[in-house]
């Protein structure tokens, strides 16, 4: 039964069609130094609102800040590619000790391709990590990155942006019936 489903919505949706994340995490602070390394990983490119700090929050959690430094003394190159308000994102990028763009255009592949600049690393070394299926990682893959999806910290957000995560969520969970959702 299982496996004739998973052969129509192969049929029906094929893998381009449907973004899905590499790896999913329950929290940014879960990717540490070592565990990027295993996986490759030279760099991160980091959504801000709801993957950094909730939408309604003014700086980004203590918690978040050292996990951000204690990445950035182990060597890990980063940037946040945000589609938010320049203050508001030049706030969170000096909290973070981490260079940002505001307005950057996500999910066109312009944005990641400038933020791998801001990195000077290859795609192939770096994940996005963003909390959105569309905006983070479709856009991230689209640009050759591999992407990490993150729940939102909060359930705050425009009323279009809570749309899509019920779109989001069907997506996600028909496709990954079974497996473990966050590791
Ligand atoms: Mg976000």
């Amino acid at each position: 039964m299982r496996s004739s489903a998973s052969a129509w919505r192969a049929r029906c949706y094929p893998d381009p069609v449907i973004p899905r994340p590499d790896l999913r995490v329950e929290r940014v602070e879960r990717l540490d130094a070592a565990r990027l390394e295993s996986l490759g990983l030279r760099g991160l490119l980091l959504d801000l609102d709801e993957t950094l700090m909730p939408a309604g929050a003014a700086a980004p959690a203590a918690g978040v800040v050292a996990w951000a430094r204690a990445l950035l003394a182990a060597g890990v190159r980063m940037a946040i590619v945000s589609n938010g308000r320049r203050e508001r994102v030049a706030a969170a990028s000096a909290a973070l000790g981490v260079p940002a763009r505001a307005w950057a255009g996500k999910p066109w592949p312009g944005a990641f391709r400038r933020g791998l600049a801001q990195l000077d690393l290859p795609a192939s070394a770096v994940a996005m990590v963003g909390d959105q299926l569309f905006t983070d990682v479709a856009g991230a893959r689209a640009a050759g990155l591999r992407t990490v999806l993150v729940p939102p910290l909060s359930d705050a957000g425009l009323p279009h942006t809570r749309m899509l995560r019920r779109l989001e969520s069907v997506l996600l969970e028909g496709g990954e019936r079974g497996r473990p959702v966050h590791r």
